[in-house]
């Protein structure tokens, strides 16, 4: 018989439950033992829900993230917590800098954060040094399993691998990681005799970094420590995913475990070779349904590759998920507002399990006895691949017909900087800003009252007008250069423009977690984008009639609504963000006709693209600045286009940055001190830069000074003409009060820098 299981279940609820009832507990409003109270009762359903898997997980779960969950496991807990305080408010200090908002919680500094892999789910960066020494502390583990022995007989603790565990932390003093190893792994060892004792036959051991490129001290420490765990009494399932596993599979298939899982929707094409290769006595999971999208999986086509494979493998082949299902949202079934027919086309958590569980039936009883949902499923997939509305001929016709130059401006930089500076004729140290201003009640409350039909658009049309009126008034008086109309009608800058693209849908409830209480909703592209019709022009248009400065035009960039949003899995993802490209030139044509000069397009999440190994990470650099540069670079040499990125760590990829042709880039930089510009003393990227000299992240607001030495330091690495000043990103999270002297002390620093350099 064939087994199943699941590597993760989301945590946050169906309704986001945990997310409110942390905030709660943070905030002081209900006690440890309400929030304890919750969590037993969120796991306990998620169990349920899982109730038809042979194999239930155990230890998914967790308050703030698995990975710190793993620090509190192993006791490295950075010392800076307050030793004084529960374990769960100490977990919670390092997690996010306090627990709650009570005098006597102290506050620390809170651990790094970072995202998992190439997911936008962030860990807590585990800490280490020389001296760091561990200590188990199983008590909550132990707890959950007793728990869910009580609903499900077989149970199967979930636990990130010793090794990958090292290699995600970070050492502060440069000491090498590796030589925690030993003692980590004895801490591990403890752990698996606890469990065995607890009636555990399989553990899930989590070493997702076998994906990634790793030299060869690195794969060393796989085969020591997997030779040492292999003396424990219970039998380790080695997981492996979002991606192949390359020359790492041979060490994958040889480690001492009793079975490995592989990411078979990322790694199919090496199903044949770790079947050929994995020795006869152990298990092979396959992630058959994707735990990375939200697609109907085709099921009768998986059955088809599987059924040779079950033929060969018997009762040694497991099947799961490809990852954990962390990574989308937990239930369709209350998903009410969603067309049918693409409801009918989607699968969350849930309904994963629900598919996974028809693949195991049909394989080991028979395709009959499930021909009813596999017809249906057939009927989804083909409604899926002949829908009207997910192929547009037109915009096939476009795409087949590409001019070779599409992706080009009219003349190279050097020539179009001259005309430029004619027309605009800007002073040094140019001032602007990134495009929002702060989001106030007022505004959170008129889209609510719109959005549930309480105003009309003409009103909210009128109060978005006066919004853009205000913010233009306010920049004038400040005195910035190139201004903005303030972004009042965006509440999300993928959502916004997405709203107004064929091919886009959205979800109610299709929460996802990022980190700790912090959900996104990821739209879904899920048929060919076309514009129906222009998307910010009349509001540019009128932001720009306002002022006789110029107001740019703010547009969300091609990448950056891909990474952002769920991607239909029926073409490459070179091709949708193709479509994004032409879609948004569209618009960039559009607002040049209509007199708009300078046009802004953010690609926030281009990085975020980056794939996991560096040996591809080019050929998706080509495809995403060539989307860009395609939605950018059909205007006119005149027209200045402005880019901007919420990061500037973009050493390795500074060629790609410099390959975008953006006439000027701001960038975050405010809390590196400009040392994250030392990149521009190497690499001669010749256009315009506006290093950020505010940080938005933070209540405080910049002095004079400050902002000064800053530009300065700039001023030592990219000459001073083409230096912009400018926040290091959009302000809509912060309030005017604090704002406005932020921006008044920008425009009196690039007025003291001008002076400055008149002087020289
Ligand atoms: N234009 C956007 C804003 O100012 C950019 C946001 C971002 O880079 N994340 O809000
Ligand atoms: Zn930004």
């Amino acid at each position: 018989m064939i087994k199943t299981h699941n590597l993760g279940f989301p945590r946050i609820g169906s309704h986001r439950q945990l997310k409110f009832a942390l905030e709660s507990y943070w905030r002081g409003n209900i006690n440890e033992n309400d929030l304890q109270q919750l969590g037993q009762t969120l796991r306990q359903a998620h169990w349920q829900l899982q109730d038809d898997l042979d194999y239930l997980p155990v230890g998914d779960f967790s308050f703030y993230d698995h990975v710190l969950d793993t620090s509190a496991l192993v006791g490295n807990l950075p010392s800076r917590s307050d030793a004084g305080a529960s374990s769960l408010d100490r977990y919670f200090q390092v997690a996010r800098g306090q627990s709650h908002a009570t005098s006597h919680c102290q506050h620390v500094a809170a651990g790094e954060m970072t995202k998992w892999f190439d997911t936008n789910y962030h860990y807590i960066v585990p800490e280490f040094d020389a001296n760091s020494s561990f200590e188990l502390h199983a008590t909550n583990l132990i707890a959950q399993i007793e728990q869910a022995k009580l609903q499900h007989k077989n149970i199967k603790p979930v636990i990130l691998g010793p090794v990958s565990y090292l290699w995600l932390g970070k050492t502060k003093d440069n000491s090498d990681k590796l030589h925690l190893l030993d003692d980590l792994v004895a801490i591990y060892e403890q752990l698996l005799i606890k469990v065995a004792e607890h009636g555990v036959e399989w553990v899930q051991i989590d070493e997702p970094i076998l994906v990634t490129e790793l030299d060869s001290t690195w794969q060393q420490a796989f085969k020591y420590t997997y030779f040492l765990l292999n003396k424990a009494p219970v039998k380790l399932l080695l997981t492996s995913y979002f991606g192949e596993l390359k020359e790492n599979l041979h060490l994958a298939c040889e480690l001492p475990v009793a079975g490995l899982h592989i990411d078979a929707i990322n790694a199919y094409d090496e199903i044949k070779q770790v079947v050929d290769w994995l020795p006869a006595h152990k298990v092979l999971s396959l992630g058959v349904i994707n735990g990375r999208n939200i697609w109907k999986t085709d099921l009768n086509a998986t059955l088809d590759w599987l059924e040779p494979l079950q033929a060969r493998l018997k009762d040694r082949l497991w099947l799961a998920p490809s990852c954990s299902l962390l990574h989308v949202p937990v239930d369709l079934g209350s998903e009410d507002a969603l067309d049918p027919e693409i409801k009918s086309w989607l699968a969350f958590a849930v309904q994963k399990l629900a598919e996974l569980n028809i693949i195991a039936t049909a394989l080991n009883a028979g395709r009959g006895q499930v021909a009813e949902q596999l017809l249906e499923n057939t009927l989804a997939i083909q409604s899926r691949t002949q829908s009207q509305r997910v192929h547009k001929l037109a915009v096939q016709t476009r795409l087949a017909s590409l001019d070779i130059n599409i992706a080009q401006r009219q003349n190279p930089y050097q020539q179009r900087v001259k005309l430029q500076q004619q027309r605009f004729n800007f002073p040094l140290f140019p001032t602007t800003t990134i495009g929002s201003f702060p989001q106030t009640p007022e505004i959170r409350q008129a889209r609510k009252q719109f959005r549930v039909g309480e105003i009309n658009a003409e009103r909210y049309q009128t109060f978005i007008r006066q919004q853009i009126k205000f913010a233009i008034a306010e920049q004038e008086a400040i005195g910035l250069d190139v201004l903005v109309h303030g972004e009042a009608e965006r509440n999300d800058m993928v959502e916004y423009f997405g709203q107004q693209l064929e091919g886009y849908t959205f979800s109610d409830l299709g929460w996802v977690q990022s980190y700790g209480s912090r959900c996104v909703k990821p739209p879904i592209i899920y048929g060919d984008i076309a514009r129906a019709k222009a998307m910010t022009v009349e509001t540019a248009v009128y932001a720009q009639s306002l002022s006789d400065k110029p107001v740019k035009g703010m547009l969300t960039g091609p990448v950056t609504m891909l990474n952002w949003s769920f991607v239909r899995d029926d073409q490459p993802r070179s091709d949708t963000c193709l479509q994004l490209a032409l879609a948004i030139r569209d618009e960039v044509i559009d607002l040049e006709k209509a007199g708009i000069n300078i046009i802004q397009i953010d690609e926030a999440a281009l990085r975020e693209g980056l794939p996991l190994r560096q040996s591809q990470w080019q050929a998706y650099l080509n495809w995403a600045v060539r989307s860009f540069k395609i939605s950018a670079n059909g205007v006119r040499d005149e027209t200045q286009i402005h880019t901007h990125m919420c990061y500037s760590e973009f050493n390795d990829i500074i060629a790609a940055i410099a390959d975008m042709d953006a006439d000027v880039i701001t960038i975050e930089t405010s809390r590196s001190d400009m040392e994250l510009l030392d990149v521009f003393n190497e690499f001669d990227y010749p256009y315009e830069i506006g290093p950020g000299v505010y940080d938005i992240h933070s209540p405080n607001i910049p002095s004079v000074d400050q902002i000064v030495s800053l530009m300065n330091k700039a001023a030592e690495r990219i000459p001073a003409e083409r230096l912009w000043v400018n926040p290091d990103c959009g302000l809509k999270t912060r309030a005017w009060v604090e704002v406005k002297p932020a921006l008044a002390a920008m425009v009196t620093a690039s007025q003291r820098l001008r002076e400055q350099a008149s002087i020289r």
